[in-house]
């Protein structure tokens, strides 16, 4: 039996208003129906603050490595956590694409999320060209090395594993490689970290109502990272109903 915490998050990524903000309370009161679930919302950062109270933990989508300082636009641990986040996603592929961070930069991030306090989610995932090349596993294993840091504990750090080419494509690899990748990373964290074998492991990329159950039946899958899926409670609902 698993004792690793199964979490639904959802990452609104650039998406979201105050008048969104009834679509948290929905999630939430479905969260706090499912209590065998963590439910985890990774908001835009002017929502976080607003968003306290409804029940659902609370993240952000990135941070800076630094606790304060002289980096316009960036955001601290120490800031999330003051808004009321527990969680930060470092590493999401749109971070590592558009703002050219790198597995040393995440690495940096996660550490600055533990100091603060907060969970950090480090994703990882390859390329379309990597997929087709049969690179998977070993880019995996490398992103695991770089950017998940010594230390990680199932208190401090999820992993996500997001193949690039199924965020947001309506695509998603089948279910049973989902699971032997799966059972590859677990793997290659135990080789990194030490118990890294115990870390909850989600799974990301075009997750919604129609194949989260197949997917989280998965032995190595915690739950899900999801982003289309998650703006609105009668897509993102579901998802969660799937894991709990
Ligand atoms: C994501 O952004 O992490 C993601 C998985 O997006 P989507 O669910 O829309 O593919």
């Amino acid at each position: 039996m698993t004792t690793r915490t199964r979490i639904a998050a959802g990452n609104w990524k650039m998406n979201g208003t105050a008048a969104d903000l009834a679509e948290v309370e929905a999630i939430a009161a479905t969260g706090a129906r499912t209590s065998e679930v963590v439910t985890l919302l990774c908001l835009p950062a002017t929502l976080i603050d607003r968003a306290r109270g409804y029940g659902v933990s609370l993240g952000g989508q990135t941070l800076h490595a630094a606790t304060s300082g002289a980096h316009t636009g960036d955001i601290s641990g120490q800031m999330l956590v003051d808004a009321g986040a527990t969680y930060v996603i470092v590493g999401h592929s749109e971070r590592r694409t558009d703002h050219g961070e790198s597995d040393a930069d995440i690495c940096a991030q996660a550490e600055a999320a533990w100091a603060a306090g907060l969970t950090a989610v480090i994703c990882i995932g390859e390329t379309e060209a990597q997929y087709r090349a049969g690179e998977t596993l070993d880019v995996l294993r490398g992103q695991i090395e770089g950017s998940v840091p010594q230390g990680a504990t199932p208190g401090n750090t999820v992993i996500a594993y997001e193949p690039v080419w199924a965020i947001g494509t309506g695509l998603t690899p089948e279910v049973p490689e989902i699971q032997s990748v799966h059972a590859e990373v677990r793997a290659a964290l135990g080789a990194h970290v030490h118990g890294g074998e115990t870390l909850s492991v989600l799974y990301g990329g075009s997750v919604k109502a129609a194949n989260a159950v197949g997917i989280f039946a998965l032995d190595d899958v915690d739950g899900g990272l999801v982003g289309g899926a998650s703006l609105k409670a009668a897509d993102f609902v579901p998802v969660i109903e799937a894991l709990a």
